[in-house]
C-alpha cells in the first residue's frame, strides 16, 4: 500500500494563527503612504459640519486633530497595499474561519497641531495579537495596530499623531434556542444617568434640564454646556417623537437580543434627539415616521424605554 498522500492544506489552528501574527510582526512598520490630498480648509469645513464642532481656530488654518484618519483614508478603490498588516491580519483570520469583525478600541494621542497647506504620510505596525478569548459575541483574537501620522520624510519627518486601533475578529457564537433578555450588554449607570433609569423604572421618559438657565439636554452630563452650571434636574418628556434616522443590526449577534434590532435616532417632541431600539414591524420605520414610547422591564435593576411606530 502507498504511503504517498496528496498535499494536504495546514491546519489553520491557533499554532498556525500565531506563526503568521509573527511574520506579520517581524515585517514591522510598513512604508510611508501619503495622503490624496494636503491638509486642505473645504475637507475640514465638511467634517466641522458633521460633527457640529465651532470653534474658530478650525475656521483658520488649523485642522482639528481628531481628523488624523481622514486625510489618508483609503478612497472607494478597495485594493490595499500588500505589506498592510491590517488587512493582511484580517485575511489570515478569514482563513482560519475567524470572519466577523467588532471594532473595540480607538486610541489617538495627538502631537501637534496641523495645518493647511502641509501632507500627511501614515505608517502602520501589528503591535498585538491576543487570544483566543471567548466574548459575548463569540469566541476571537484581538488584533491591535498601531497607526503614525507623519509630516516631513526621512530623518526630517515629524509624528503628528497615533493610532491604537483594535478590533475583535471572532466566530459568531451559535444563537441559543430562546434569546435570555437579562444578558443584554447593561447600559451604565451612574450619578449622572441615575435619575434617567429611575424613571423608566416607573414608566417616565425623563430629560435632564438645568436648574439654573432652564436647558434640556441629552445624553446627560454633570455639567450644563452652556452656563457651565453643575445644579441639574430634569422634565418629564411626553414620550412622543419622530423618528430621525435609523439603522437595522443584522450582525454580529447581540447578547440577549433576538436580530435583526432596529435602532433609531429619536427626535423627541422637546425638541432633544435621543438613540433607542424601536420595535414592531420594521415594515413600517421610515424617517420621520411618529414613535411613542413604552417601557420594558428586563428585571429589578433595568427598565429599558423601547420606542414603536403610531399607527
Ligand atoms: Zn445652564
Amino acid at each position: 500500500m502507498s504511503t504517498n498522500h496528496p498535499e494536504v492544506e495546514p491546519r489553520r489552528d491557533h499554532d498556525w494563527i500565531m506563526a503568521r501574527v509573527e511574520e506579520f510582526k517581524a515585517t514591522g512598520e510598513t512604508e510611508p503612504r501619503v495622503a490624496r490630498d494636503p491638509i486642505n480648509q473645504p475637507m475640514i469645513n465638511n467634517w466641522l459640519e458633521a460633527i457640529g464642532e465651532t470653534d474658530p481656530r478650525y475656521k483658520d488654518g488649523i485642522a482639528p486633530p481628531a481628523m488624523a484618519q481622514v486625510w489618508t483614508m483609503y478612497g472607494l478603490d478597495p485594493t490595499r497595499p500588500a505589506n498592510d498588516p491590517l488587512h493582511g491580519t484580517m485575511q489570515m483570520f478569514d482563513e482560519a474561519g475567524f470572519h466577523s469583525v467588532l471594532g473595540t478600541n480607538c486610541d489617538q494621542t495627538y502631537a501637534r497641531d496641523v495645518r493647511v497647506g502641509e501632507t500627511v504620510s501614515i505608517t502602520t505596525r501589528l503591535e498585538s495579537v491576543v487570544g483566543p478569548k471567548v466574548t459575548g459575541v463569540g469566541e476571537g483574537y484581538f488584533v491591535t495596530t498601531l497607526n503614525t501620522w507623519w509630516v516631513g520624510h526621512g530623518d526630517d519627518r515629524e509624528a503628528v499623531a497615533t493610532m491604537l486601533f483594535r478590533v475583535l475578529k471572532f466566530k459568531p457564537a451559535k444563537r441559543a434556542a430562546k434569546v435570555d433578555k437579562t444578558q443584554l450588554v447593561r447600559p451604565q449607570m451612574n450619578q449622572d444617568t441615575e435619575y434617567f433609569w429611575q424613571g423608566t423604572a416607573i414608566g417616565e421618559l425623563r430629560i435632564q434640564k438645568c436648574n439654573a438657565c432652564g436647558e434640556l439636554r441629552h445624553p446627560p452630563g454633570p455639567m450644563c454646556p452652556t452656563c457651565h452650571a453643575h445644579d441639574r434636574g430634569y422634565v418629564v418628556a411626553s414620550g412622543k417623537g419622530t423618528v430621525f434616522s435609523f439603522i437595522v443590526h443584522h450582525a454580529p449577534q447581540l447578547p440577549g437580543k433576538e436580530l435583526p434590532v432596529t435602532l433609531a435616532l429619536i427626535e423627541l417632541e422637546e425638541g432633544l434627539r435621543m438613540i433607542g431600539e424601536v420595535q414592531g414591524n420594521r415594515d413600517q420605520i421610515a424617517i420621520g415616521a411618529p414613535v411613542e414610547v413604552a417601557f420594558e422591564k428586563i428585571d429589578d435593576d433595568l427598565t429599558l424605554a423601547q420606542w414603536s411606530v403610531v399607527a
